[in-house]
């Protein structure tokens, strides 16, 4: 279904995941970006109010922006370029928790929301885009990795069952609604990464430096002291552990080509 567009299915729950996450995927198209974000939250949150049940809406550390301040904590207001080519992602999923948290306000809908920092993992499409699969496929095939900018900003990277993992705790308590953060308070720069990649792979692979993206965050690290409190959560899996999966995983994508 496309979530632009009403629906009327009787269901125990819901969980909104749907827009693409990858900056190249989002901003190919970004009116649709926006439009899954903004009509999809009033739909699924028209539903849940019908049906009486949760809703759950995968939000994004992106409503941050470029932050001023780090690790950033969920009463951050965030720094966010409106007219941007990030917006129609960054401004989609503000307003989308502003919808939740007046469908909250208003009519008592039952919602949660998670903002989700940087994640990776198997079964990341090979074209997705974003820094993890795109240095691992680059490693594997023994081609440049493609670093933009000076490879300085930070990221943390939480490996997927780690997120699942708390996506199912948040969801099922009933004790906070968020906002809440979700992700891996263990930074590290571009740089580093790319090297941990070559490393892992035993790969022969350089480092190339390619154009910065306009309003790319310099940083960005999770404050994960609600989740730690309220779901007694925390990411179980290491960055290396993390990677090797996950590498494992790409080079029996690569085998069957
Ligand atoms: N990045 C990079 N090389 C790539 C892809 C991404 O250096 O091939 C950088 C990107 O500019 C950003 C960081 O890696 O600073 C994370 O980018 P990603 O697209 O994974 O997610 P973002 O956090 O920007 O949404």
């Amino acid at each position: 279904h496309n979530v632009q567009v009403p629906i009327d299915i009787k269901v125990d729950g819901i969980f909104n995941l749907a827009c693409p996450a990858s900056p190249v995927h989002y901003q190919r198209n970004p009116v649709e970006t926006i439009k899954t974000s903004v009509l999809g939250a009033i739909n699924l949150l028209e539903l849940a109010k019908k049906y009486n049940c949760r809703v759950f809406q995968a939000s994004t550390s992106e409503v941050y922006g470029d932050p001023s301040t780090s690790p950033q904590s969920e009463d951050y207001w965030g720094n966010v370029n409106p007219i941007g080519i990030r917006s129609c992602y960054d401004e989609g999923k503000r307003a989308a928790e502003t919808l939740f948290m007046d469908y909250f306000r208003n009519f008592g809908v039952d919602i949660r929301i998670a903002r989700i920092f940087n994640t990776y993992g198997p079964k990341m499409a090979q074209n997705d885009g974003r820094v993890v699969s795109n240095f691992i496929v680059q490693a594997l095939k023994g081609e440049n990795i493609t670093i933009y900018g000076d490879g300085n900003q930070t990221r943390s990277l939480c490996y997927v069952d780690d997120l699942i993992s708390g996506f199912i705790k948040f969801y099922e308590q009933t004790k906070v609604r968020g906002p809440m953060n979700l992700g891996n308070p263990d930074p590290l720069t571009m740089n580093e990464l790319a090297q941990e990649v070559i490393d892992l792979c035993s790969s022969k692979s350089v480092v190339v430096y390619e154009k910065l993206p306009l309003d790319d965050p310099l940083r960005r690290e999770p404050d994960i002291s609600l989740a730690t409190k309220y779901l007694n959560w925390s990411p179980a899996i290491g960055r290396r552990e993390g990677l090797q999966r996950t590498i494992e995983y790409f080079k029996k994508v690569l085998a069957l080509q």
